[in-house]
């Protein structure tokens, strides 16, 4: 299949060669043609998938083969929500790039920075609105923005929207949309909440779910190193010799975690920044930048910062910690990887994370090959490394097993997983990404 069996316009072919994608991945081939006809559209599919795509250019030709005069207060036609600041960018910069060579005018709201410049955008009238809920919630509020010229409506990651706690402001908004309207539904998981909420927005949907079938398995490559939490930081800069880690992801669960450990690798010299919801919203762009043209060599996230961040060639993903929800973890390693490039994830596990990793394994149907040569190694003690111990008398107790777990990694990055397709169960938590691909599976109207 090739973009142009699709039934997109030339320009929008123009627009798509000139971004050097030459085949839709599967949400694209399932979703578009149906979406350019005017269906709605419910997409179980994670961020790299291609979904952005999949939505923008059937919004875009749609909007385009049915101009409008370009007043100052005509309405919003097309509003897109997501969940983060991050996600919102690069939605309007697929906007911008996909549409550059139509008279369409976008523009990107979310929290965090001064609303003078968004409600200026809005008065000049916009075409379309890629917002994030909390600030659209606001400014509507405000009466700043209007919902009834709505045609188009995109509710983007709605599971990362329950999960962020903006499910409510999300219903607020939708209350206020003309029922006549084309909708597209997007998630990666589906939980009982989020299943009700699509029941509720779509009509006779085509439901596409894209099966992940390779990131984890086929073009990640995993291990678990067992280590002690307070020699994680050391283990980290133990792996960072390795120079084929060039552009490196780290994790952590906290806000305060992501600081630490930017600054302790700061302190060794290796080029790293962090990034948080604490950030402010320069500051965030500043460092994603710094990661993107290689002054820094590490970023280090928190979760929500993280979501959907859109970086190619990132090396490695290491888990400094592991997550609580298993998702997490196949979200965090989906970010190296991508459409196709090959990728290594870490992920450290503590004493305390056991059962996190269980979980995980669980998930993604394979066991994470263990590397256990490495100076750090066992996850209970946070006795110095073997390396650094200095000689001690032997003493009367012996202390309990330090080696966890079997199998060989070897290596920063270990060994290669077991290779296995999970599919994304319906109704249930979803599996893994499946890079920018994935299959797609197609059903048709669900009622
Ligand atoms: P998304 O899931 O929309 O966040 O897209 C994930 C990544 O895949 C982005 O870096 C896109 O630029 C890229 N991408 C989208 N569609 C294609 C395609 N057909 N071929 C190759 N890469 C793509």
């Amino acid at each position: 299949m090739s973009f142009d069996q699709l039934g997109l316009t030339d320009a929008l072919l123009r627009a798509v060669a000139e971004t050097g994608y030459d085949t839709p991945t599967p949400i694209q081939t399932e979703g578009i043609p149906p979406a350019l006809a005017g269906r709605d559209v419910f997409g179980c599919a994670q961020t790299g998938t291609g979904k952005t795509a999949a939505f923008v250019l059937p919004i875009l030709q749609r909007m385009d083969l049915d101009e409008r005069p370009r007043t100052a207060r005509r309405p919003v036609r097309a509003l897109i929500l997501t969940p983060t600041r991050e996600l919102a960018a690069q939605i309007g910069e697929s906007i911008a790039t996909y549409g550059a060579q139509l008279p369409l005018t976008h523009t990107v709201i979310y929290g965090g920075v001064g609303q003078g410049k968004q409600v200026d955008a809005l008065r000049k009238g916009v075409d379309i609105l890629v917002a994030c809920p909390g600030r659209m919630l606001d400014l509507m509020n405000q009466g700043l923005l209007k919902l009834d010229g709505i045609e188009y409506f995109v509710l983007d990651e709605a599971d990362r929207m329950l999960d962020m706690g903006f499910i409510h402001d999300v219903r607020k908004i939708i209350a206020k949309l003309p029922a006549k309207r084309q909708t597209m539904f997007f998630s990666a998981t589906v939980p009982r909440e989020i299943r009700d909420l699509a029941d509720s927005l779509l009509y006779q949907p085509v439901s596409i779910q894209v099966t992940p079938t390779s990131s984890t398995a086929e073009t990640v490559e995993q291990a678990v190193y067992h280590v002690g939490r307070n020699r994680k930081a050391a283990l980290l800069k133990h792996l960072l010799k390795d120079k084929e880690m060039s552009r490196i992801l780290v994790f952590t669960r906290t806000k305060h975690g992501a600081d630490r450990v930017a600054k302790i690798l700061k302190k060794d010299k290796i080029t790293a920044e962090a990034i948080h919801g604490n950030k402010s919203q320069n500051a965030r762009i500043r460092a994603l930048e710094a990661f993107k043209n290689g002054q820094a060599r590490v970023l280090v996230a928190s979760d929500i910062a993280s979501r959907g961040i859109d970086i190619d060639e990132v090396t490695h993903v290491v888990n400094f910690e592991l997550p609580h929800e298993p998702e997490t973890y196949v979200h965090r390693i989906g970010r190296t990887g991508r459409a196709g490039n090959s990728g290594k994830a870490i992920a450290f596990c503590d004493l305390e994370e056991r059962g996190r990793l269980k979980g995980i394994q669980r998930l993604i149907k394979q066991d994470i090959p263990v590397v256990d040569d490495h100076p750090y190694v066992g996850s209970e003690h946070d006795d110095p490394p073997r390396e650094e111990r200095p000689q001690r008398p032997p003493r009367a107790k012996a202390s309990g097993p330090r080696r966890e777990g079997g199998g060989g990694g070897g290596g920063a990055g270990g060994g290669r997983g077991r290779s296995s397709s999970s599919e994304n169960r319906g109704g249930g938590t979803g599996g893994n990404r499946g890079g920018a691909g994935g299959r797609a599976r197609r059903s048709g109207p669900r009622r």
